[in-house]
């Protein structure tokens, strides 16, 4: 059995590893017995339901204040499912995992997503954070009542401060004592992000990737690492290579092409593998003989 978490690709110091850490620890005990995928759902669970990190419960809003989350998740036999801009929702990468065992579909969004969630049985929930949101909303409200332009400045400050108490996406990738592997990415989406708009983390072969070699979950510039397919060449040059070359080659071409990423897999043989480009990614990771998981900051 093995587990890799990741909290997303930061630009400081991270002080969330307590929530990596027990994630790995809670999709430890949720595989014993059971697939790959068990593993992904609890530990990202975990992480969507921490408030410092931006998924599920403290996501980034976009900027008009609303919060649109988007999930995916996929297993090694190409089975895959994902939400994107989905709202008032607690675990988005359950809604996920439901579209790929329950639909023909592998990707529904917005009101689609929320009607599905819905009709699941899913609760309405509001994956706002209070200490973050509140602030956000009282300088807003100030703003707006102030007529003077000087204020849009405050306006402007208060939410480089909500953004500074954020953390990023989360993701998870595991091998089951059988040697399954499943891959998934939960994210609130990017700082400065227009309604409507969906990144990576929810699109095959894009932020989550597996299939019979590795698996696959990636952070950083969305449209980037859509843009080049990253997830998905990373996780089938495992068939060739051990997971950290893979990652390698994805880093030679995130820096030859300056994508800002951070990346964990792992190989059908069991071999983890994690690299970052432009930035200092926080992982937890596990694996069978190891007494307990242990954080690390790659850069
Ligand atoms: N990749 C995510 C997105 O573009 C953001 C992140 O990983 O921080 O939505």
């Amino acid at each position: 059995m093995v587990i890799v978490v990741h909290g997303g690709l930061a630009e400081e110091e991270f002080l969330a590893s307590d929530a990596l850490l027990r994630a790995c620890e809670v999709a430890t005990e949720a595989m014993k017995g059971k697939e790959a995928i068990e593993g992904v759902e609890s530990a990202v669970k975990v992480l969507e339901d921490d408030p410092r990190l931006n998924a599920g419960t403290g996501s980034f809003p976009n900027l008009l204040g609303e919060i649109e989350m988007s999930a995916g998740v996929m297993k090694d036999d190409y089975s895959c499912g994902g939400v994107a801009a989905i709202k008032n929702i607690k675990n988005p990468i359950s809604v996920a995992r439901a579209v790929m065992e329950q639909t023909r579909h592998i990707l529904l969004v917005g009101e689609g997503a929320n009607l599905f969630a819905h009709l699941l049985g899913f609760e309405p929930y509001d994956p706002r954070a209070e200490l973050t949101i509140k602030t956000w909303k009282e300088s807003l409200h100030k703003a707006e009542e102030e007529k003077r332009p000087i204020y849009r400045y405050y306006l402007e400050k208060a939410q480089e401060k909500l953004q500074e108490t954020h953390w990023g996406t989360v993701g998870a990738v595991t091998k089951d004592e059988k040697g399954g592997l499943a891959a998934g990415t939960s994210t609130g989406g990017v700082k400065v992000q227009l309604p409507g708009r969906v990144g990576d983390s929810p699109i095959v072969g894009c932020g989550t990737f597996a299939c019979p070699w590795g698996a696959v979950s990636m952070t950083g510039e969305g449209e980037e690492i859509m843009r080049w397919g990253m997830a998905r060449r990373i996780g089938e040059w495992m068939e060739e290579v051990s997971a950290q070359e893979a990652v390698n080659r994805g880093m030679e071409i995130a820096l030859e092409k300056k994508i800002l990423c951070g990346v964990i897999a792992i190989s059908k043989r069991g071999e983890i593998g994690w690299g970052a480009n432009g930035g200092m990614l926080p992982l937890a990771y596990w694996k069978k003989g190891m007494e307990k998981p242990l954080f690390t900051l790659v850069d």
